[in-house]
């Protein structure tokens, strides 16, 4: 055991404390990663805020961890002492079942184990489930360690872990390339790697964003064209327009009247993940034969690959790097999107 210190809440309503948690002794297939930079997602405040039921408290989130690593145990092949690394959504899976033998470890079976949240053994985290980057020090086995390219920074390559990742697999899945209309709604931490990244693929990408505010931005980061959802105009102009649609808001939106936008054959893919249920009408799905899906996350190989696109691409997430003490602030800017585009830990300061 080794101990870190870590970023806690204790409570739903609570505040982010310092907190010294206990790391495991490192196994033969263990890497000791010290951490660099943490991101913020959207996610973390749904778990600390127990927006979706089950949090276990004192709650460490950060399942967007960039850093060096520092030790491994004897057996590890795959990396290094001094090697830049990254940890995103999870930390292990069954590696047996349907989904991870197809390298989709993001859809095991019997259930992966999130990088904080997730459900462990006593041994293997004190309380029995898993802490995460909000701290200086992670141990997690070599299979779930991704290597960080050369030519990203890693405070910019931390976002990628998460976001970079959740964009990258269904604008793979759908075949976002030249002469597809992809529309990403939401431009925050999420939405915003994910205009980079489907420029990048040659994609025709439309920004959906409440107003016209950031439309400056989307175009830097390679929009081709940006509309304000808060003027109805959009969606009368807007309509059957878009192959591919990705939902990244983590507020109820009015559903259908997104999948109106969607051209024959087209899908509208949900990232977002607030609580409540979704409403589609029949007529809106039969019409022009649309679908409706969902994609969390990638595979541990896919977010290698995503990771040398984005170095290859130039791409790394837009961030505001803060102080550990600044995380309360943070989260209450995200919540009020204000963010440009996405929070980042300087783990030094934890
Ligand atoms: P974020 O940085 O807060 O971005 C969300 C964006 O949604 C905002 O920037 C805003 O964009 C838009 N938005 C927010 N509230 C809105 C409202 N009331 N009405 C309309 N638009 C609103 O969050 P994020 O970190 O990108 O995460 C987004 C969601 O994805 C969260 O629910 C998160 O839990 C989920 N998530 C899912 C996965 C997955 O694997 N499926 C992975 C990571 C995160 P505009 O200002 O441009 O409108
Ligand atoms: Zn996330």
């Amino acid at each position: 055991m080794s101990t870190a210190a870590a970023y806690a809440v204790s409570a739903p309503d609570g505040r982010f404390e310092k907190l010294a948690i206990e790391r495991r002794e490192l196994g033969p297939h263990d890497v000791l990663i010290d951490v660099k930079y943490a991101g913020i997602c959207h996610s973390d405040i749904h778990t600390a805020r127990d927006e979706w039921g089950g949090t276990r408290y004192p709650c460490v989130p950060g399942h967007e961890i960039a850093g060096l690593v520092a030790a491994v145990g004897s057996a590890v092949t795959k990396h290094q002492v001094g090697d830049r690394v990254g940890v995103g959504c999870m930390v292990d899976s069954c590696g047996e079942c349907e989904a991870c033998l197809a390298g989709e470890e993001q859809y095991c079976v019997p259930g992966n184990t999130m990088t904080y949240n997730g459900k462990v053994s006593p041994q293997t985290q004190a309380g029995g489930y898993t802490l995460g980057g909000y701290s200086t020090q992670v141990v997690v086995t070599e299979g779930f360690v991704l290597s960080i390219p050369e030519g990203i920074g890693l405070d910019e390559a931390a976002p990628l872990l998460c976001a970079g990742v959740t964009l990258f697999s269904p604008l793979r899945h759908w075949n976002a390339g030249p002469g597809k209309r992809v529309a990403i709604i939401g431009m925050g931490g999420l939405g915003h790697v994910g205009v980079k990244i489907a420029a990048a693929m040659g994609a025709e990408v439309t920004v959906l964003s409440h107003s016209l505010s950031k439309q400056e931005d989307g175009k830097r980061f390679g929009a081709h064209h940006y509309y304000a959802t808060g003027d109805r105009q959009t969606f009368r102009g807007l309509r059957s327009r878009f192959d591919l649609i990705i939902n990244t808001v983590s507020a109820d939106l009015p559903i259908d009247d997104y999948m109106k936008l969607l051209a024959l054959d087209g899908t509208l893919v949900i990232l977002g993940l607030p609580e409540n249920p979704l409403s589609v009408k029949p007529f809106t799905l039969a019409g022009y034969r649309r679908s409706l899906s969902g994609s969390m996350i990638g595979g541990i190989a896919q977010t290698q690959e995503m990771l040398n696109f984005c170095a290859e691409h130039g791409i790394g997430a837009e961030i505001e790097l803060i102080s550990a003490d600044r995380i309360d602030e943070a989260y209450d800017r995200v919540v009020a999107s204000d963010v440009r585009y996405r929070f980042v830990i300087d783990a030094a300061t934890i």
